[in-house]
């Protein structure tokens, strides 16, 4: 069996033996701490009365008074440590451990890119930044607040026609969706309401608010609201997998890699090396490069351009899998209901496409070398 079903916490990762109990580890800790302060609650109760211009400098300034912050914040260090020492000893019992690859034949690593759109500012904005995106081959997926302002049916459709996915981005993003099982319970017929009318399979939480038992129960295909660190969210910590994971029958898609808004707005950064680094970090583990940006936050030339040299920069990885989260998710649950037998024959709905992954290569960094490939998938 390549995975096995913890019945008492309901999560499935992509590794088995000790390696899995590192993940749910961190996993558990951040579905702990993942509660917003008594100074953040009453932050999203004033919100609505704040200006915008008043919350970027509030969010500016902790950013900039967080000074005990790393700056490799954005690689999960804690976590992968744990990891290392795990897989160690995983690979101590057996030097042959193997595991299926967690992407697809011929790919080493895969690349999403999402966004979340805050405003009808940036709703004006999708069409240019989703130009622009398409210049260089790629779709990404649009996540819009349902119940904040208007969204052109038009804009939905002609997304999708493009090859685009649409996503939904909580009720109405005034940070109180988790606020109380009363707050949610009330909010989500709607949301699944707007799922269903956006013909969306996945969710993301505003804020990055999560609380996975609750986002369970709106049924969607998967989630994306954990990532694996980041401490600049409101809730902060992360659930350090950088791959796919399962929480019962729903797909968990982290975000691994910083938010534009972290960036380019809160720690006031002018380059992409974050986003370059965190790539490279994310490659040498086999990992997923989930992107969240906001079109709201790349409204000006300089974030725009820092937005274009990543493209470029995506353009010329070669062993990448760049596909929609929709289409991770549909692997994901293909690749989970896929198994290893004896003689390390791959047998399950990954079919052909599903290859193997030693412990013990992983370990000493099977995926840092490039492999010669053309990037495939629906997405390039
Ligand atoms: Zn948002």
């Amino acid at each position: 069996m390549n995975n096995s079903f913890d019945s008492e916490t309901d999560l499935q990762f992509a590794f088995g033996g000790q390696a899995q109990q590192v993940l749910e580890r961190h996993f558990l800790d951040d579905a702990a701490s993942a509660k917003l302060s008594a100074k953040f609650r009453l932050y999203y109760l004033l919100r609505p009365i704040i200006p915008i211009w008043l919350r970027q400098k509030l969010q500016k300034s902790r950013g900039s008074s967080m000074t005990d912050v790393p700056s490799d914040w954005y690689v999960p260090n804690a976590f992968i440590d744990d990891f290392v020492e795990a897989l160690r000893s995983d690979c101590q019992q057996n030097s042959d451990a193997t595991i299926l690859h967690p992407w697809p034949k011929p790919h080493q690593m895969c690349v999403s890119l999402t966004h979340d759109v805050e405003t009808r500012e940036g709703v004006l904005l999708v069409d240019r930044l989703a130009k622009l995106e398409e210049s260089y081959g790629f779709r990404s997926c649009w996540n819009f607040i349902p119940y904040k302002y208007k969204i052109e049916s038009e804009l939905i459709e002609d997304l999708k026609a493009r090859g685009h996915e649409v996503g939904v981005h909580g009720y109405n993003h005034d940070g109180r969706l988790f606020s109380s099982r009363r707050v949610f319970e009330k909010r989500r017929t709607p949301i699944m309401d707007a799922i269903k009318k956006f013909d969306a399979v996945g969710f993301r939480a505003p804020m990055v608010h999560r609380n996975l038992e609750w986002i369970l129960t709106l049924k969607s295909d998967y989630d994306a609201s954990c990532f694996d660190v980041d401490p600049y969210q409101a809730m902060s910590g992360g659930v350090g997998s950088i791959w796919p994971f399962m929480k019962q029958n729903m797909v968990e898609l982290p975000y691994t890699l910083p938010q534009d808004h972290t960036l380019f707005i809160a720690l006031a950064q002018n380059d992409i090396s974050a986003w370059t680094q965190k790539l490279k970090f994310l490659r040498r583990w086999c990992g997923m490069g989930m992107l969240v940006t906001h079109p709201d936050y790349l409204d000006t030339e300089e974030r725009f351009d820092l937005y274009r040299q990543f493209l470029e920069h995506l353009q010329e990885q070669s062993d990448v899998w760049f596909a929609l989260p929709k289409e991770i998710s549909a692997w994901w649950r293909r690749r989970n209901d896929s198994t290893i037998g004896n003689n390390l024959d791959v047998s399950g709905p990954v079919g052909d496409q599903g290859q193997l992954l030693k412990l013990n290569e992983l370990l000493h960094g099977p995926c840092q070398h490039d492999t010669v490939t053309v990037a495939g998938g629906a997405t390039r």
